[in-house]
């Protein structure tokens, strides 16, 4: 995405992986700056480890605890997350219309995180936090609280929630914060027929094929979609960050949708 971009604009700029151990997270962010490169994203499983380890937080990456992409500013680095404003725009996009609605937020890290805020933004009256470590998910919905960021608590549970027939048939939208289908092959039990019509399945994971989480949901009937558009907003919004320039208009969006086989001109 960020090749196709700089390709577009004809900028002397190239975006390549590295493959980091969480033992080698420190001292890889410290070689940022000697190196000249301007800016990294991180994912799993190291956003929660860089925001313990970056002095200069932005106020977003503070509030989730999490660093998804760092700034290299004239040898100091910025840890800022673009994460919460992807998944925003794109749940926005695709109409998904939470205010005085349930959610329920499945996971407890950094994308967890990022999905919170968002349902918060979005007006969300209810969150429902479930996660394997039922403790972790209380972390996050204290994190919030005391963070002062909204009145709506978050409420922690187990995986046990997404067999709760009652919860599932108020939610309007159910997201997948888990590495569930990336690093398994199944997702958790979850009772798909007890959710509204009218309840949207996001998967924060995006792939070729339909996850192991929104497969039964479409099968169900229900709305249904993985996380390649929020992966195109936090793209772009990390652009503006690396480069000062603003990523051409639909070029990263085409360049993930071929790298993905899909069809340029689809929705995601
Ligand atoms: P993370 O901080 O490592 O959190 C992983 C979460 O998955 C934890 O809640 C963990 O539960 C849970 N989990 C892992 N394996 C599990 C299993 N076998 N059974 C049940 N729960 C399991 O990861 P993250 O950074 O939040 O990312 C989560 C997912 O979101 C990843 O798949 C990532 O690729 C995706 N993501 C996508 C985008 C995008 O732009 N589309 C952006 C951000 C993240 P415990 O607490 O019990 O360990």
């Amino acid at each position: 995405m960020h090749n196709a971009a700089y390709a577009s604009l004809g900028m002397n700029r190239t975006y390549a992986a590295f493959r980091v151990t969480s033992e080698k997270l420190a001292l890889a962010l410290r070689a940022i700056p000697p190196l000249g490169i301007v800016g990294v994203n991180l994912t799993v499983p190291h956003k929660e480890a860089a925001a313990r380890l970056i002095k200069d937080l932005s106020g977003e990456a503070r509030v989730l605890g999490a660093v998804n992409c760092v700034v290299n500013r004239r040898g100091v680095l910025r840890g800022d997350n673009t994460d919460a404003r992807g998944l925003e725009r794109d749940l926005r996009e695709l109409g998904c219309e939470l205010r005085d609605r349930l959610a329920i937020v499945i996971g407890a890290g950094g994308g967890a995180a990022a999905a919170v805020l968002t349902c918060l933004r979005l007006g969300a009256k209810r969150i429902v936090i479930a996660n394997r470590t039922p403790a972790r998910a209380s972390a996050l919905a204290r994190r919030f609280s005391a963070k002062g960021v909204t009145r709506t608590a978050g409420e922690p549970r187990g995986l046990d929630a997404l067999v709760d027939p009652e919860l599932l048939a108020d939610a309007r939208l159910i997201v997948n914060a888990t590495s569930m289908g990336l690093t398994t092959e199944r997702f958790a039990r979850l009772a798909y027929s007890s959710t509204a019509d009218d309840c949207l399945f996001y998967d924060l994971i995006y792939s070729r094929e339909a996850t192991a989480f929104l497969k039964p949901a479409i099968a169900a009937g229900r709305r249904a979609s993985d996380g390649a558009g929020m992966l195109i907003n936090q793209g772009e919004l990390a652009f503006k960050l690396f480069n000062r320039v603003d990523a051409p208009a639909g070029v990263m969006r085409a360049a993930l949708l071929k790298a993905l086989g899909r069809d340029p001109g689809a929705v995601v």
